[in-house]
């Protein structure tokens, strides 16, 4: 048996030309673009490269772009004015500030500052609440677009057994919430976890958000699951001195058991920018006041 390759990447493109579409209709009926802001503070590189293409997909998606670069040295005190003006900015929808921040910055404080009605990254604990208690919030994209390929593979996902390998704020516990509430029966594993591999294999669903190259083997793997591979991981390639990416899952395996299988590169990865000016327009209908039904997008 060979399981079915989810295309995250053609569904993240689906996603972008929707929320482009609805985008442009905001426009209309608002008089102005749905906008969001991105703050990054430093110059590390794998943060510049997020952000300049965050800030470019957010154009593409006919919404106004707002970056703001500080150097290094910021203070934090100056980092919390900034967020308060864009919390302010009638023209500000949704407000990213890249992580991680300087290690003079408390994150937590900085995340706390921002207006959760503008949390397009749902990393608020208030955000956290609304999404533990069934409110409307944001949800972390990164799971958001694990659940959104779940649910366009399986329909409904009730009464589903599903394992979330990895329990981070960012990941494994959103993702765990947004599984509950679909009625799936859930288990959060960890580093603590005894006997992983058993557990893994009473799964229907199973999402690996652990950070360990080919870790889930396939004989973990319930024959016909559908495996959400979260993982990003560079490790040596064949080829003396290049990498390549891997997942947390052993692909090839988990092809040869699995009903369906998330890829990487091409998986989870693409959905998260998707997700991002998902949620950025979301935030500009609400903040508007202007209705956008339920299941929309
Ligand atoms: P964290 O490091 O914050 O969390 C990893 C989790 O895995 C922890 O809960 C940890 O358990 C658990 N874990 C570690 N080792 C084991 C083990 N041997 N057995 C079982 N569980 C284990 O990572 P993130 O959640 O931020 O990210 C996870 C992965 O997803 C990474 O590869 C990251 O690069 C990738 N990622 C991909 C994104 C995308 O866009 N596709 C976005 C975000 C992340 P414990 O809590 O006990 O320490």
């Amino acid at each position: 048996m060979t399981a079915a390759i989810i295309d995250g990447k053609a569904f993240a493109a689906t996603l972008r030309a929707k929320v482009g579409e609805l985008a442009r209709a905001f426009e209309a009926k608002s008089g102005r673009k749905a906008g969001l802001a991105v703050v990054l503070v430093g110059e590390d590189p794998a943060s510049q490269v997020y952000v300049r293409s965050k800030g470019k997909s957010t154009l593409e998606a006919g919404m106004a772009s707002f970056e703001h670069k500080l150097p290094v040295e910021t203070t934090e005190a100056d980092l919390l004015a900034v967020v308060e003006q864009l919390n302010t900015d009638p023209a500000v929808d949704g407000i990213l500030v890249q992580l991680p921040l300087p290690s003079h910055m408390d994150e937590q404080k900085v995340i706390a500052a921002i207006n959760p009605d503008k949390d397009v990254d749902g990393f608020h604990v208030i955000s956290a609440g609304r999404l533990a208690v069934g409110q409307p919030g944001f949800v972390p994209c990164t799971p958001l677009g694990c659940l959104m390929l779940l649910k366009d593979r399986l329909g409904s996902l009730s009464g589903l057994d599903a394992v979330v390998i990895g329990r981070s704020n960012i990941v494994g516990k959103p993702m765990a919430q947004l599984l509950l509430a679909e009625s799936c029966t859930v288990t959060i594993a960890h580093s603590r976890t005894k006997d992983l591999p058993d557990v893994v294999r009473r799964a229907d669903i199973v999402v690996a958000a652990v950070g360990r190259p080919e870790m889930v083997k396939a004989d973990w793997i319930k024959p016909g699951a559908t495996v959400i591979d979260v993982g990003i991981n560079r490790v040596p390639a064949a080829e003396a001195g290049k990498t390549r990416l891997v997942g947390d899952v052993d692909y090839a395996g988990a092809m040869s058991v699995a009903g369906a299988v998330t890829p990487v590169p091409g998986g989870v990865g693409p959905m998260t920018i998707a997700v991002l000016l998902r949620n950025a327009l979301v935030a500009a209908y609400r903040n508007a006041g202007l209705a956008l039904a339920d299941g929309t997008i």
